[in-house]
C-alpha cells in the first residue's frame, strides 16, 4: 500500500516490509518516507487549510457522511486487514471497524454543533451595551500519530475530529500495523479537498521527529507510549498537544460485588486483543474475603480461552504484534515468579503466542505490577477493603482508567473520588469505552481527551468578538 500525500498515492524504491503477526509472513511493503515527503504532505495539508475554512459545516458533515457509507461498504475487507495486519482476532477486527463506522457518524453529527458562547460583557463595569460573543475556529494542520494496536478505530479518533472542525491532516500510522490506516486514508480523500489528509509511512525516529518538530503543525495528537510520548512532548515547542498513552488499568473487585459478572469481566478485560489495549485490565485487585471464590472462577473462565489463529472465528486470543513483545511479556512473568509470584494458569509462550496467564500472591512493587505489561497477563493483588484498594490501585506512575465491582455505593462513590484516573468504571471493568465519552488519562497516562466532541473542543482556538455601541 502507497502513502498519500496531496491527493496522489506516492511509491518509493525504499520499501519496509509488513509481517502477518501470526505467521511472519510478508503482506505488503509500504514505503519508507524521507524529510521530503513529510516537507510534501506538511505543504499540500498547509495549502489545503484554506479549501477546508472555505467549506461549509454542512458540507463537511456531508463528506464524513459520505466515508461513512464508504467505509460500511467496505468492513468486510477492512477486518480481515485489521487481523492480518495486527494479529487480532476477526472477530474483534469486525467489533473494531463497527466501532470505526460508529466513530465517524458521531464526528458528521457532531460538525455541525461546534458553537461559541454568548459572552454578558455587561458583567464588568465598563460592559455596558457590548456584545461579546466566541467563535471556535480551526487550528489549521494537525499531526495524527498512532499506535498497532487499534489501528483503524485510533485512526478515526483523530482524522475524523480534526477534518470535522475543519483542519487538515498529516497522519502517520504505526509501521508494525500501517495497512488498515492507509486503506482508510485511501478511501477518506474521495471525499476531501486535496491535500486535507496526507497519510506518510516510515520510520517514527526520522519522519516522526520531522513532523513533531515542523512550524506548519499547530497540533500533535498522538496516541502510543510514554517514552515517545514524552519524547514528543520534550520537541514539540508551542504546539497544542493531546497526548494518549499507556495505563496499567485496575479491576478492584470487593467482598460486595456480583463475583460471577466480575470473573467474567476480568477475563475479557485482561485478554482483549491479547493484552494489548491502553485500558486493558492490567492488575486485579481483589478483597480477600471473596479473593479464593472469585480466582477459581477466573482460571476456569480463562482456561477455556482459544488462543491461535486470528484469522479463525474461535479464536479469542490471538499472537502478540511480533516476537520481541511476546519475549518481553515472557521475561517479565518469569521474574515475577522468580520473585515469588505463583502461576496459576498460561505462563508459555510460542512464537508470538502467549497464553493467558493468572499471577496471584503478586507483590506491589513488582514490575509487572508498576508498568504496564502489553500482553495478555493478570497479576492479582490481595486486600483488606476499599481503603486499601484505592490506595493500591493509585500506587503506579500511570492513570488512565479503573473498574470496580461493588454493590455497595458508598465503596463506590470512595473509589470514584480517589482513584487518580481519567475515568472510573463501576460494575464494567476498565475497558469499557464509548466513542463518544471524554477519553484521556492523567499522570503519565497522558494529557488532553478523546471522544468527537472533546477531541473537536482540542482541534479548535476559541477567538472574542467584542463589539462595542457606537
Ligand atoms: P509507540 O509509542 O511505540 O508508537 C506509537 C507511534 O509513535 C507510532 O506511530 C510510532 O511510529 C510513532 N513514533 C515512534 N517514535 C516517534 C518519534 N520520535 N516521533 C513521533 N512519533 C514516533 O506505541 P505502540 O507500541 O504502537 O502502541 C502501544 C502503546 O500505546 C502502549 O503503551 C499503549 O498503552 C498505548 N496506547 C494508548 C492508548 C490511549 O488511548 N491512551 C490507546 C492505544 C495504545
Amino acid at each position: 500500500m502507497d502513502m498519500l500525500i496531496n491527493g496522489k498515492l506516492i511509491d518509493k524504491p525504499e520499501k519496509i516490509e509488513i509481517r502477518n503477526p501470526f505467521n511472519n509472513k510478508v503482506i505488503d511493503r509500504v514505503p519508507q518516507g524521507n524529510h521530503e515527503d513529510v516537507k510534501n504532505a506538511l505543504a499540500a495539508a498547509n495549502r489545503a487549510k484554506k479549501t477546508l475554512n472555505d467549506l461549509s459545516s454542512r458540507e463537511i458533515s456531508e463528506s464524513l457522511y459520505g466515508i461513512h457509507e464508504e467505509l460500511s461498504k467496505n468492513s468486510k475487507s477492512l477486518a480481515k486487514l485489521i487481523t492480518l495486519d495486527c494479529g487480532k482476532p476477526i472477530k474483534d477486527s469486525i467489533e473494531e471497524v463497527n466501532r470505526s463506522i460508529q466513530t465517524i457518524l458521531l464526528s458528521a453529527e457532531e460538525s455541525k454543533r461546534i458553537y461559541g458562547e454568548t459572552i454578558p460583557m455587561d458583567a464588568c463595569a465598563g460592559g455596558e451595551n457590548v456584545i461579546g460573543f466566541t467563535m471556535r475556529l480551526p487550528l489549521g494542520v494537525v499531526a495524527a500519530i498512532t499506535p498497532f494496536n487499534y489501528p483503524l478505530n485510533l485512526a478515526i479518533h483523530k482524522v475524523a475530529p480534526a477534518i470535522a472542525a475543519k483542519n487538515s491532516v498529516v497522519l502517520k500510522p504505526s509501521m508494525k500495523a500501517p495497512l488498515t490506516a492507509l486503506k482508510m486514508a485511501e478511501i477518506m480523500d474521495f471525499y476531501l479537498p486535496e491535500g486535507a489528509l496526507n497519510a506518510v509511512t516510515g520510520h517514527g525516529r526520522t519522519i516522526g521527529d520531522e513532523i513533531v518538530t515542523s512550524p506548519v503543525v499547530n497540533k500533535i495528537s498522538f496516541t502510543g507510549s510514554v517514552e515517545i510520548g514524552e519524547h514528543i512532548s520534550k520537541h514539540a515547542g508551542m504546539k497544542k498537544l493531546t497526548l494518549e498513552l499507556g495505563g496499567n488499568d485496575p479491576l478492584i473487585v470487593l467482598e460486595d460485588a456480583d463475583i460471577e459478572k466480575a470473573a467474567e469481566a476480568a477475563v475479557r478485560g485482561s485478554y482483549l486483543n491479547a493484552g494489548q489495549v491502553c485500558i486493558g485490565v492490567k492488575r486485579v485487585i481483589l478483597d480477600n474475603k471473596i479473593a479464593d471464590e472469585f480466582i477459581q472462577k477466573f482460571v476456569s473462565n480463562t482456561k477455556k480461552l482459544v488462543t491461535g489463529d486470528p484469522m479463525d472465528p474461535e479464536t479469542d486470543v490471538g499472537p502478540l504484534i511480533n516476537k520481541g513483545a511476546a519475549i518481553e511479556v515472557e521475561n517479565r512473568v518469569n521474574e515475577s515468579v522468580n520473585d515469588g509470584a505463583e502461576l496459576l494458569c498460561g505462563g508459555k509462550r510460542g512464537g508470538t503466542l502467549y497464553m493467558p496467564t493468572i499471577l496471584d500472591n503478586v507483590d506491589s512493587k513488582m514490575k509487572i505490577v508498576q508498568y504496564e505489561t502489553f500482553g495478555p497477563v493478570s497479576p492479582i493483588i490481595r486486600i483488606n477493603g476499599i481503603d486499601e484498594a484505592v490506595k493500591v490501585a493509585n500506587n503506579t506512575k500511570y492513570g488512565l482508567q479503573a473498574g470496580i465491582f461493588t454493590n455497595n455505593i458508598n465503596n463506590a462513590m470512595k473509589a470514584v473520588k480517589e482513584i487518580e484516573a481519567g475515568g472510573i468504571i463501576v460494575n464494567k471493568p476498565s475497558t469499557y469505552r464509548m466513542d463518544n465519552m471524554p477519553f484521556g488519562g492523567c499522570k503519565m497516562s497522558g494529557l488532553g481527551k478523546e471522544g468527537i466532541k472533546y477531541a473537536i473542543e482540542d482541534m479548535t482556538k476559541t477567538k472574542i468578538v467584542v463589539i462595542n455601541p457606537l
